[in-house]
């Protein structure tokens, strides 16, 4: 499960002055279980590419499914971790990470176990009662993948997780974020701009040109993870 399939993509978005084309003719997929990354340089359309397989942006032409379904809005199966943590201030760690699940109606006991393991994974057991704000840029990351973790999609999506972090903390967060991947066996879509974490992540990573981007290139990573 978590088979995804861009097909024939492109995008465009409207502005005053006219219509900018974002993402053009674009083909990727990522098999279940599979962590694959989007490279390219600033601009070139990997955020837009990523938030129309989260469901947030429509293509202008072409097709996004998962598991053969048409994507047509966000979803629970597809969990978003995006750059700035936005973690709610006013809730705990644990809060914040039961959130989606209490919308959904999950009850109390359930949440906490679902919310504890997770947390446990993510070395975070012991600030499940901590503030956001009372966190390091790093363990808030954590929290963020967590809590998208929280409701078991099917597939993982992540647009810069790390690029606010500084070089040491980006490391111990690979390793996590690998860990997880490998744990949970879901698929991954991650995006970013810096080849060597790609590499270093991905079973595959996938090229992108400038604006507007389209992939032209994809690297097969053949070594065995540690
Ligand atoms: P990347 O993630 O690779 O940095 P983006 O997907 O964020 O690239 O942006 C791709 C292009 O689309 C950029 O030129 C950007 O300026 C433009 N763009 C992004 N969002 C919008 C928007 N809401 N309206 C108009 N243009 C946008
Ligand atoms: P950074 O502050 O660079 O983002 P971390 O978020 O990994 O780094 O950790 C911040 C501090 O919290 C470190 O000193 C680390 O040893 C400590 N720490 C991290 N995880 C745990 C944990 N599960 N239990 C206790 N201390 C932890």
């Amino acid at each position: 499960k978590g088979h995804v399939e861009v097909r024939n993509f492109s995008l465009s978005y409207e502005t005053i002055d006219g219509a900018v084309e974002a993402v053009t003719d674009t083909q990727i997929h990522v098999r279940p279980g599979e962590f694959v990354s989007i490279v390219g340089p600033s601009g070139c359309g990997k955020s837009t590419l990523l938030n129309a397989v989260a469901g947030f942006l429509k293509p202008t032409t072409g097709t996004v499914t998962v598991d053969g379904e048409l994507v047509k809005g966000p979803s629970a199966e597809r969990g978003m971790v995006f750059q700035q943590y936005s973690l709610f201030p006013w809730k705990t760690v644990r809060e914040n990470v039961e959130f989606g699940l209490k919308m959904r109606g999950m009850e109390r006991s359930q949440r906490e176990r679902a919310a504890r393991t997770l947390l446990g994974l993510a070395g975070l057991e012991a600030f499940e009662r901590h503030y956001p704000d009372r966190l390091s840029g790093g363990m808030k990351q954590r929290v963020g993948i967590v809590r998208a973790l929280a409701t078991g999609p099917k597939v993982l999506l992540l647009d810069e997780p790390f690029g606010a972090l500084d070089a040491q903390t980006r490391v111990i967060m690979q390793q996590i974020l690998t860990n997880m991947w490998q744990r949970l066996k879901i698929s991954v879509l991650f995006v970013t701009h810096d080849i060597d974490e790609a590499i270093f992540l991905s079973d595959r990573v996938y090229c992108m040109t400038a604006r507007p981007g389209s992939i032209k290139a994809e690297i097969p990573i053949p070594l065995e993870r540690p």
